[in-house]
């Protein structure tokens, strides 16, 4: 979607690496992090956000929250050591449903 700053990132407009690129979800660390680990979790395509997703998005959001369990166990967060935040969508957020995973100082965090 043009003037989509995660479509950008993710079709290699902007550079940016990228702890994980599977055909369908990406993941990289929040330019300004809000927490010790912070990192986004994105879907390749541009689904605006929670009021966007049907149910052809099954397979997706599966594949969204495997991606966060392999990043949780790379940063030694099991156990509860972290949160998950679902944002895009409105004119507050970047129009491009994501996920933040949160990590470390997370009792500041709810
Ligand atoms: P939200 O839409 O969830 O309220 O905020 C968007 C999030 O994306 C923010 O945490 C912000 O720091 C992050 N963000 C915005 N632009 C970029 C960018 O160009 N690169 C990266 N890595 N993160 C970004
Ligand atoms: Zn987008």
């Amino acid at each position: 979607m043009d003037n989509c700053i995660f479509c950008k990132i993710i079709n290699k407009e902007i550079p940016k690496e990228f702890l994980y690129d599977s055909e369908n979800v990406v993941a990289f660390l929040d330019i300004n992090p809000s927490a010790d680990i912070h990192i986004l979790i994105v879907p390749k395509e541009h689904i605006g956000g929670i009021g966007d997703i049907e149910s052809k998005h099954g397979r997706l959001l599966t594949e969204v929250y495997e991606t966060v369990k392999k990043l949780v166990a790379l940063n030694n967060l099991q156990d509860n050591l972290y949160r998950v935040v679902v944002n895009g969508g409105s004119a507050q957020h970047v129009p491009h449903l994501h996920f933040h995973l949160l990590g470390g100082n997370w009792k500041k965090m709810v």
